[in-house]
Parts: C-alpha cells; sequence; structure tokens
C-alpha cells in the first residue's frame, strides 16, 4: 500500500523531498498523520513548554506525528483534559493579571487619599490593595497547579499514543520513539518512563544485548496474557458490539 503522499505540492507544485511530506520550498503538509483531531486540518505541531504540544492551526494539545502508523485514539481523554486545564490556566492567568492591576490602582488611590489628608478613604484603599493583590496571587498560583496538570495529562496523552507505537513497532527505546514522533527525546523518555506504572496497558521494559545502543527498550506485554484473559476481552468486544447493534434497532 503506497502512503497517500502525492509527488509534488499541492499547495505550491514544487516536488517533494523523497521519505518526506513536507514541502522544502512552502512548508505545506500532506501526509495524513499530520490531521489534527480537534480541527482536521494538516497542521504543525508547536511545543510550549514542557510537554505541552498543540495544533498550529487551532490550538488545541496534540500529540505530534512526524512517521505515519495507525493510531487508537485513545490519547484523547487526555488530550480534552489537558485541555481544559490549559484553558482554565489562561483564564486565572488573566484574572491575576487584572487583581494586580487593581490592587496597583489602589494603592495609588489609598496613597494619594493619604497624602490628602482623606484618612478614612486612604484606609479603605489600602484594604483594597491588599484584597486585590492576595487576588492576584491566588490567580497565579492556580494558573500554576492548572498548567501542571495539563502538562500531567500530555504526559499520559504521549503514553498512549507510545503504546500504538509499540504495537506495529514492536519493543521501542526513547530515541525510536522521539523519531517517529518528531519530538525532543527528553519528551519521549518521560512518557515512556512512566508507562510501566499504568493499570490500563502493561508495558514492561527490556534491555537488549545484541542493540548496540545499550538503551532499555518498552514494549506492550499484552502478548504474555494468558489466552483466556485474551479471550474474555474478544469476548465482551462482541458482546459490546452485539448490544449497540441492539440499540441501534430498537
Ligand atoms: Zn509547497
Ligand atoms: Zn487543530
Amino acid at each position: 500500500m503506497a502512503p497517500p503522499i502525492p509527488p509534488n505540492c499541492s499547495a505550491c507544485g514544487a516536488p517533494l523531498p523523497a521519505g518526506t511530506d513536507r514541502c522544502a520550498r512552502c512548508g505545506a503538509l500532506h501526509g495524513d498523520h499530520r490531521r489534527c483531531a480537534g480541527c482536521g486540518a494538516k497542521a504543525e505541531v508547536i511545543r510550549k513548554g514542557g510537554l505541552i504540544f498543540v495544533c498550529a492551526a487551532c490550538g488545541r494539545p496534540r500529540v505530534p506525528a512526524e512517521q505515519p502508523f495507525p493510531r487508537s485514539g485513545r490519547e484523547r481523554e487526555a488530550l480534552a483534559k489537558a485541555d481544559a486545564d490549559l484553558k482554565s490556566s489562561v483564564m486565572a492567568t488573566a484574572l491575576g493579571i487584572v487583581a494586580f492591576v487593581v490592587a496597583a490602582a489602589a494603592l495609588g488611590t489609598a496613597s494619594l487619599a493619604f497624602l490628602l489628608g482623606f484618612g478614612f478613604l486612604a484606609l479603605l484603599a489600602f484594604v483594597a490593595t491588599f484584597l486585590f493583590a492576595g487576588a492576584g496571587a491566588f490567580g497565579l498560583v492556580t494558573a500554576r497547579g492548572a498548567r501542571g496538570r495539563a502538562d500531567e495529562q500530555m504526559r499520559d496523552a504521549f503514553g498512549s499514543v507510545a503504546v500504538d507505537v509499540m504495537r506495529v513497532r514492536g519493543a521501542i527505546s526513547p530515541p525510536q520513539l522521539a523519531e517517529v514522533l518528531g519530538v525532543p527525546e527528553e519528551v519521549a523518555d518521560q512518557a515512556l518512563a512512566r508507562l510501566p506504572a499504568r493499570t490500563d496497558v502493561r508495558v514492561d521494559t527490556v534491555l537488549d544485548e545484541r542493540a548496540v545502543d545499550g538503551q532499555v527498550r518498552y514494549r506492550v506485554a499484552d502478548a504474555t496474557l494468558p489466552a483466556a484473559a485474551v479471550d474474555e476481552a474478544a469476548d465482551f468486544e462482541a458482546r459490546l458490539q452485539a448490544s449497540i447493534r441492539a440499540k441501534g434497532q430498537q
């Protein structure tokens, strides 16, 4: 099956370099693996610090892929949570800044009132200064917390995509995952390191002496499940599909 990448750029007509779907002249992307699940555009993914990667077209969190591989879409829930956390973070930052601006204005009012001898007004304005400065600090701390949670969700999202890669590639090392996703090695490293602790999928590590790089590799351990457990899962899937069909006929 040939990958659905045309020989020439669909935007500017320049011939596409072999082995990539990115136009060397105008930067247009052609591979279907570049498509954002949020907005449907074939767009670049931009890193926003930490593990936060977002779609260049719509700004929603995304896990990038430099090479095509079958995606389960299992990362979507974590991405949706990361999106909500990022929005809370932006909102809390904005409110925090507004509160600080109001606090500064209140401080100015308080100083002026004090100089002009309006003692009671000065006192009120001072109290307002402290309240708004406190609200501002609270806003920024809240924003930081939300961003930290978004980062955690992104780690899970990367982990789910890493499992998709393992299902087709077998055991992979952090540098290999980094290459498939087109991300720095430390990102792949962070995503993989947490996988063995997850309960929804069994991932174990292997150290292959024959591999020259000496890297720890991660692989899906599903193959080691007893046959009965696999049958049970297939049975569950069959019953699920049957119940969905039954619902559709009602
Ligand atoms: Zn082009
Ligand atoms: Zn998008």
